[in-house]
C-alpha cells in the first residue's frame, strides 16, 4: 500500500489541481492534436515504427479531466487505485506504437493493460501512461487448420464463446472477464488444462510492439521461425515484461462437448479424506478430466470438466473423491462455450477488493497441511474466502510446445491459493476496516503452508515474496533476463516484479 500523502499529491497532480511538469509535453499536458483526435507518429499511418521524430498519441485517449476517467482508470480489484496521467485505448497496432514512442520521448512510465484483472494493480500506474489494448477485438478462426488469430483485447469469455461456436476450444482460465492476453502470457490454466495444457502452450505466434532505438517503438512478428526466443518468453513470462502484445495466434482443438460436474459437501467434516483422495487421484486421472476444489468456511466444492465424455464416465472418473461422505452431485452435459458462460458470476456481484497468495505443490500435502487449511478456513475473515486448487498433470506435464515455454511448473501436482474478497464495489470505504485483517490472514495462512509448497504463479503475484524470480520461473529466470536485455535493453517495461535486463 502506498503512503496516502503521496497518493493525494499524485491525485492532485493528475486532476490538474497542481501543475505537472513533464519535459517535452505540450501545454495541455499531453502531446495530442488540438481536437483531441491525435495525429500519427511522423504523419505516417502505415508505418509500424515510430523513431527519431516527435510521437503523438492516437487512439481513444482518456485524460484526468475527462468524464470517463474514473471508470477508465479502475481495475477489477478495487484494492488498488491509481491515477495515470493518460490512458490510451488502442484501436489499431499503430496507436500502441505511437503511445510507446510518446512515453519514451517524454520519459513517462508505461503500463500495459488488457482485461484489468492484475491482482496487484500492476497494469496501472500513478502519473504514467496506461496503454490499453482491450478494444483490439479482431478474430480470425481457420477451422481447417485449427488456427485462431485474435486481437489482444478479447476477454476469456469472448474467446471461449467465439471458438465454441465453431466447435473449437483453447485452454483458458475459468473467469470469463479476465483478459485472454493477460492470462495466456503468464501461463493460463483452468478446466481444460489437463486435456489441452496451459493457454501459453497453445500460443504459436504473436504481434508485439517493442521499444526500438533510443526513443522509438516498432512492431515485430513472433512465431516458431521469427524471434523464437521471445515466443518462449511470452509463454509464461510475457506480462508487461518485453513489449505490448497486440495479437495472439493459437493452435486450437476440436471439442464435441463436455460433462460439467459439481459436488458439494455441506461442512468441512470430511475435509481430510476429500482433500487427500483428490490430490492422490485428480493429477493422475484420464487427461480429459480436470478438477478443482474450493474449500470455503463451511463447505467443500468440487468442480470438474470431462471433455468428450458422458455423465456416467465423469462420475466414474471422480468416484474416488465423490465417494467420500455424501456430497450433493450434479452433472450438466453440453457445449463447452455454453457451460463456460453459464458458470460466470457478473463482476457487479463480486466483492470490490481481493487478495490471493499463489503456490504450486509437487508432493501431496501431509495431514498437517490439510489441518492448516481446515483451521484457517474455519476462521476465514469473510464469507467470500476460500482455498482454491486446480489439478495439474495430463497435458501440462507431457505436452510442452514446440520451441518450449518459460512456464516452469510442469511437474506440479496442483496449483493452490488462499484468497479472500471483501467490500462493496464503487465504495472505497466499505471494506477498509477489513483490509488489514484479510491481509494478515492471507499472510499467516500462506506462511503456515510454506513447508509444503514449491513455487508461485506469476499471474497471481505474491507481493513481498523473497526469491519471487525463481518461485515464478525456476531455472528459466537467467534466460529470461537475457531475452529481456535483447528486446528491452532500456528497461522501458518495468514494475514491482518485472524482469530486469541481464
Ligand atoms: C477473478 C480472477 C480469477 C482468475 N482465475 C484464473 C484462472 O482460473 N486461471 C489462471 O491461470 N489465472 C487466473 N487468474 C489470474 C489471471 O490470469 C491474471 O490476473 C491475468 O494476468 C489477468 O489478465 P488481464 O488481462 O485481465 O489483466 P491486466 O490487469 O490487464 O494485465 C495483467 C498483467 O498482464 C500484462 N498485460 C496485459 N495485457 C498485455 C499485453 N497485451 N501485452 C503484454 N502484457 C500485457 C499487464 O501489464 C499486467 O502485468 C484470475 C484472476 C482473477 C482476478
Amino acid at each position: 500500500m502506498q503512503d496516502p500523502s503521496r497518493r493525494d499529491l499524485l491525485k492532485a497532480a493528475v486532476t490538474g489541481v497542481a501543475a505537472v511538469a513533464l519535459p517535452g509535453i505540450a501545454a495541455d499536458g499531453i502531446g495530442i492534436a488540438a481536437d483531441g483526435s491525435g495525429v500519427e507518429a511522423g504523419g505516417s499511418g502505415a508505418s509500424s515504427s515510430a523513431e527519431s521524430h516527435s510521437a503523438k498519441l492516437t487512439g481513444r485517449i482518456v485524460r484526468p479531466n475527462d468524464p470517463g476517467y474514473p471508470s477508465a482508470s479502475l481495475g477489477w480489484d478495487e484494492l488498488f487505485v491509481h491515477y495515470p496521467l493518460v490512458i490510451v485505448f488502442a484501436r489499431e497496432t499503430q496507436d500502441v506504437v505511437n503511445a510507446l514512442a510518446w512515453a519514451r520521448q517524454n520519459d513517462v512510465a508505461v503500463r500495459v493493460r488488457s482485461g484489468r484483472h492484475s491482482l496487484e494493480g500492476w497494469s496501472n500506474v500513478d502519473n504514467g501512461i496506461v496503454i490499453d489494448v482491450s478494444e483490439l477485438k479482431s478474430a480470425q478462426i481457420d477451422t481447417a487448420s485449427r488456427i485462431a488469430t485474435v486481437g489482444a483485447g478479447l476477454t476469456q469469455l469472448e474467446a471461449v464463446t467465439m471458438l465454441g461456436k465453431k466447435g473449437l476450444a483453447a485452454p483458458t482460465g475459468t473467469e470469463g472477464s479476465v483478459g485472454l492476453a493477460g492470462a495466456t502470457l503468464g501461463g493460463g490454466f483452468g478446466l481444460l488444462t489437463r486435456y489441452l495444457g496451459m493457454a501459453c502452450d497453445k500460443l504459436i505466434a504473436a504481434e508485439v510492439v517493442v521499444a526500438s532505438g533510443a526513443d522509438g517503438a516498432k512492431t515485430i512478428k513472433v512465431d516458431t521461425k521469427n524471434n523464437t526466443d521471445l515466443l518462449w518468453a511470452l509463454r509464461g513470462a510475457g506480462n508487461g515484461n518485453f513489449g505490448i502484445v497486440t495479437s495472439l495466434t493459437y493452435k486450437v482443438a476440436p471439442i464435441k462437448g463436455v460433462a460439467y460436474v459439481k459436488g458439494t459437501w455441506k461442512d468441512l467434516n470430511d475435509l481430510h479424506r476429500v482433500f487427500d483422495t483428490w490430490q492422490r487421484t485428480a493429477p493422475f486421472a484420464d487427461s480429459r478430466i480436470t478438477s478443482q476444489l474450493e474449500i470455503h468456511k463451511s463447505q467443500i466444492l468440487l468442480v470438474a470438466v470431462l471433455v468428450d465424455g458422458t455423465e456416467a464416465e465423469a462420475k466414474e472418473l471422480l468416484a474416488p473423491t465423490l465417494s467420500v461422505g455424501q456430497p450433493d452431485v450434479s452433472v450438466q452435459v453440453g457445449d463447452w462455450g455454453d457451460i463456460y458462460a453459464g458458470f460466470q458470476v457478473p463482476t457487479a456481484n463480486d466483492p470490490a477488493n481481493w487478495k490471493f497468495f499463489s503456490q504450486f505443490t509437487t508432493e501431496p500435502f501431509p495431514k498437517e497441511a490439510i489441518s492448516v487449511i481446515g483451521s484457517f478456513m474455519q476462521h476465514a475473515p469473510t464469507d467470500d474466502s476460500n482455498f482454491f486448487t486446480n489439478a495439474f498433470g495430463g497435458a501440462v506435464k507431457t505436452d510442452e510446445p514446440y520451441r518450449g515455454a518459460s512456464f516452469a511448473h510442469r511437474d506440479a501436482l496442483f496449483y493452490s491459493e488462499p484468497g479472500a474478497g471483501w467490500g462493496t464495489r464503487g465504495n472505497k470505504e466499505s471494506g477498509a476496516a477489513l483490509t488489514p485483517k484479510v491481509q494478515a490472514w492471507i499472510a499467516e495462512f500462506s506462511q503456515a503452508l510454506r513447508p509444503y509448497v514449491d513455487g508461485a504463479y506469476v499471474n497471481v503475484p505474491n507481493i513481498g515474496m523473497q526469491d519471487w524470480e525463481t518461485a515464478y520461473w525456476g531455472p528459466n529466470f537467467d534466460r529470461l533476463r537475457k531475452i529481456k536485455a535483447k528486446y528491452d535493453p532500456h528497461n522501458v517495461f518495468q514494475y514491482e516484479q518485472s524482469i530486469p535486463p541481464a
